[in-house]
């Protein structure tokens, strides 16, 4: 009998990021989401005839973004070709793209797990389209509607080599690509609004064996926890298909989140043929080596830059650096904090990314619209390093804060928060908490250690939380060990 554990997964990810231009990718159209339906598509979109599409520069400028980022080669000349198919959402009955020949080709994406190991994951190609209309089908009883405002949008198709491993691979390159483009300014990330989809490739092998399996491509998968069950739940369908003697289909396939499976949508055979050809309306790319040279000259630090930076100069693990630099805003906070604060950049690092993100997603709040600034924050973990207050109460501190907004210093001065550090005065409580527990202190002594919490328990409990943390182990350990 085999186990799982004889088969490999192979994964390669097809990522659409839509780019945050103003005017679509061939048209004047406004590119805004949420508008009343076809109030942004011209005749462009509409696909009028005797109209001329016009390349936004813009479009390629993201592009050549993109293609530095990922350290690739940006062809000096690309062309858009016509794919043909028919569907309502397409009134021109064909989408621009570019096939044979795209503009951005052979990058890298580097990328962590969460154990530390770094990988570096080989990116094909990516490419400039367009991107189609909408079908509304809830809108109109027995009929369906179409929106053309998403109609030439434009879109870059970025296609990783099938080197991803496991669904928790596949994740990490994702999230490394989101920040990655939002790093660039090219896309403004939101996931729900469809700015970053991504169709998912999976296969599976006997391990040790050269030759890929036959693949299936898992489409609709729109958040980073669906893209990981979806390949989980197709990587599992697929090692059981094969090891009961059946044989895996080249299909496209549909992730139903609601009942956590995917679904088969079309296969191979009934594929369309789209009769790629180069757009005659549209003249090759050409990208010159100063256009590139101007692009490069205001690349800002890259995700994974700010990763080695931040592990370096704080002393970050892998795991706490990566998850800091996955936003822009989130690293900006964090270095924020430090330069407020005395307290050390991992107890920073801690906060920001616990107590902090916490309370943001319990609120459903994004980082700019923290009631907390980073600098308040900083001086509360100033208040703990400079042993004012333990760690615990400043818990109930930061708690405070969020709601009044008011300072640290003022809340912990106002309740009376301040730690007790005089070492005399605690030696005297502890004296009495020893002789109130003899049964406890003679097992202690007979060596249940565990009973060493019972008596700092019990220290808190009559400070009422403000002794010194180090302090009560200190002196607890002394007086326990005592004769
Ligand atoms: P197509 O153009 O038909 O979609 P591509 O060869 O361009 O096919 O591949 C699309 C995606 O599928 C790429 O991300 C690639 O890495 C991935 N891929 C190709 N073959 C396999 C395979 N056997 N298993 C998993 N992924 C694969
Ligand atoms: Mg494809």
């Amino acid at each position: 009998m085999s186990t799982n554990n004889d088969w490999e997964a192979v994964i390669g990810l097809e990522v659409h990021v839509q780019l945050a231009t103003k005017a679509k990718i061939f048209s004047g159209a406004s590119t805004q989401y949420g508008a009343e339906p076809n109030r942004q598509a011209c005749a462009v979109d509409l696909g009028f005839p005797g109209v001329l599409p016009v390349l936004n520069r813009e479009v390629v400028t993201m592009a050549i973004r993109l293609g530095l980022g990922i350290n690739a080669q940006i062809a000096p000349r690309s062309i858009f070709a016509r794919k043909n198919y028919f569907y309502p959402d397409l009134p021109k009955g064909y989408q621009i793209t570019q096939f044979e020949l795209p503009i951005v080709q052979q990058g890298h994406l580097p990328i962590v797990m969460d154990d530390g190991r770094e990988l570096s994951i080989g990116i094909t190609r990516a490419h400039l389209e367009e991107d189609a209309g909408k079908s509304l089908h809830e809108a109109f009883h027995q009929m369906t509607g179409i929106d053309l405002n998403r109609a030439g949008v434009p879109l870059l198709e970025i296609v990783s080599e099938p080197e991803l491993r496991s669904s928790a691979e596949a994740v990490a390159y994702l999230k490394t690509l989101h920040a990655l483009v939002c790093y660039l300014e090219i896309c403004d990330g939101n996931l729900q609004e469809g700015s970053f989809r991504c169709d998912a490739n999976v296969s599976v092998r006997k391990k040790g064996d050269p030759k890929l399996g036959t693949r299936t491509e898992t489409k609709n998968v729109n958040s980073f926890r669906f893209v990981e069950r979806a390949i989980d739940y197709e990587i599992a369908r697929q090692i059981q298909v094969l090891e009961s003697g059946g044989k895996i289909i080249q299909e496209t396939r549909l992730y139903d989140a609601e009942k956590n499976e995917t679904r088969s949508m079309r296969s191979k055979e009934n594929a369309n043929d789209y009769r790629y050809f180069p757009d005659p309306d549209l003249l090759p790319l050409e990208v010159s080596p100063e256009w590139i040279a101007e692009v490069a000259k205001d690349l800002p630090e890259l995700p994974w830059q700010k990763r080695q930076r931040f592990e370096k100069e704080y002393a970050l693990s892998a795991y706490d650096a990566n998850v800091l630099s996955s936003q822009k805003t989130l690293g900006h906070y964090f270095e924020e904090t430090v330069k407020a604060s005395q307290a050390s950049a991992k107890l920073c690092a801690n906060w920001v990314m616990g107590d902090l993100l916490a309370a943001l997603n319990k609120n459903n709040l994004a980082l700019d619209n923290s009631p907390i600034s980073a600098k308040s924050l900083g001086e509360l973990l100033t208040q703990i390093a400079n042993e004012t207050i333990s760690g615990k109460i400043a818990k109930t501190v930061f708690e405070l804060m969020w709601t009044s907004k008011t300072s640290a210093k003022e809340i912990i001065d106002r309740e009376g928060l301040v730690q007790n550090n005089d070492t005399g005065a605690l030696e005297k409580i502890i004296d009495s908490i020893l002789s109130d527990n003899p049964k406890q202190l003679a097992e202690y002594r007979e060596g249940k250690d565990r009973l060493f919490g019972y008596f700092v328990g019990e220290v808190m409990k009559q400070t009422r939380g403000k002794a010194n943390p180090n302090q009560v182990n200190t002196i607890l350990k002394e007086k326990l060990s005592a004769e």
